[in-house]
């Protein structure tokens, strides 16, 4: 499970790993936010409407949920048993308040923060992604303290990584999957 704040690069991390790690599968979350840029559905997230997300609370079909900005997002719990029951690496990549769930309900998890080299780093990150408006893109920057300080005090996180050169950071994370999961 990786979290961290927008713009750290979690995302760029956990397609690396897909790409490097035959046993690794990408957990698709269910939003109610809408598709930013070229996203399409079914890839990165399912993107679907604030009554099915309630829906699928009630029927305990979310192994955690959390709302970020004004928006929903969630991990179908289904898909994680049966990943994991298959002997898969299940890759999630959720908020400080889902890794809290995560840590409680799967506490063999492996759960790592990401954190921008500086704050200027991520602030030019979210700039350069070009498919939000300024005024969403400070609304980020200006949660981005809050997760960190979270991340820090919950103990819900067992490593923190300085994502500075992305396959450094990479290496890392394949470093300590192996090691936790003797793989
Ligand atoms: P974004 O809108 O940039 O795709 O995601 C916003 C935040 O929601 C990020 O911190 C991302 O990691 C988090 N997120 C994405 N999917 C999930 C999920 O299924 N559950 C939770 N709790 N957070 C998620």
């Amino acid at each position: 499970m990786i979290s961290g704040p927008s713009g750290a690069g979690k995302t760029s991390i956990c397609n690396a790993l897909l790409e490097q790690l035959s046993a690794a599968e990408w957990s698709v979350s269910v939003t109610t936010r809408p598709p930013r840029g070229d996203e399409r559905d079914g890839e990165a997230y399912r993107f679907i409407s604030a009554e099915e997300f309630q829906r699928l609370i009630g029927e305990d079909r979310l192994l955690e949920h959390a709302e970020y900005l004004g928006n929903r997002y969630g991990t179908p719990a289904e898909p994680v048993r049966a990943a994991m029951e298959a002997g898969r690496i299940v890759i999630m990549e959720i908020d400080v308040q889902g890794g809290a769930q995560v840590a409680q309900r799967v506490p063999e998890s492996i759960r790592v923060f990401v954190l921008p080299p500086t704050m200027d780093t991520l602030k030019a990150r979210l700039a350069g992604r070009k498919t939000e408006s300024d005024a969403l893109q400070a609304k980020r920057i200006a949660e981005a303290d809050g997760e960190i300080a979270f991340a820090r005090n919950s103990g819900h996180y067992t490593h923190f990584i300085t994502n500075d050169i992305l396959k450094n950071s990479v290496d890392q994370v394949i470093e300590i999957i192996e090691r936790e999961t003797n793989a």
